[in-house]
């Protein structure tokens, strides 16, 4: 299946929790998750639904694979990698995610979206300890350095989406420097220090794939 191309605030409704797919633009109280609004289709049915344990391990791993922003094929080689690590999979398989290019970028706050983020990466705009990295899934690494190519730091989008650090500023194991465009990964975070997927329960996707 390809990318879905419809509204983003549907898949949020779908599931009922706030994906965050617009980034910074979802703290807002416009979010129809805030609002409160119900799932999207007519009529209550839409609204009651009794969920088996497979759904609810579905609904889990689709929920967080649309918070990256993945596809299918790609999300199940990062849970096979995951599987792979030493420790706790669902704990490496978020640790795994945050490490994806795409998010550092979006994280650091030079995208205002998961989604933008993946297109500053692959048009060439991203440049780790240097070199230009233009593969949104790449990994990052401790101390790696994550900057704006020189040419880039003037882009509209780009100087938008910086204003959020001064609002917000940065979770505790990135470093940002928003002059310069540029950030460090301090260290790669633990499951817990990922605060914002508090409501992802990834067990529930490790029971999924090890069906
Ligand atoms: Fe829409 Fe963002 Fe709210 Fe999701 S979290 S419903 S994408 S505004």
């Amino acid at each position: 299946m390809g990318r879905y191309l419809g509204p983003q605030c549907r898949l949020c409704r779908a599931e009922g929790v706030k994906l965050y797919l617009k980034g910074d633009r979802c703290n807002t109280d416009k979010c129809p998750i805030t609002k409160k609004k119900g799932m999207p289709g007519k009529g209550p049915r839409a609204r009651i639904k009794k969920r088996s344990d497979y759904g609810v391990q579905l609904r889990e791993k689709q929920k967080v694979k649309r918070m990256y922003g993945m596809l299918e094929k790609q999300f199940k080689i990062f849970f096979l990698k995951a599987e792979k690590m030493r420790g706790i999979t669902g704990d490496n398989l978020i640790q795994l995610l945050e490490r994806r290019l795409d998010n550092i970028v979006y994280r650091m706050h030079f995208a205002s979206s998961r989604k933008m983020a993946r297109q500053i990466v692959s048009h060439g705009h991203i440049l780790v300890n240097g070199r230009k990295v233009n593969i949104p899934s790449y990994l990052v690494k401790e101390n790696d350095e994550i900057e704006v190519r020189e040419k880039s730091k003037k882009l509209l989008v780009i100087k938008e989406s910086l204003k959020e650090y001064s609002r917000a500023g940065v979770v505790p194991w990135l470093e940002v420097d928003p002059d310069r465009v540029w950030g460090k990964v301090k260290m790669i975070p633990r499951r817990n220090d990922v605060t914002d997927l508090a409501n992802v329960n990834e067990q529930l996707i490790v029971e999924l794939y090890s069906k």
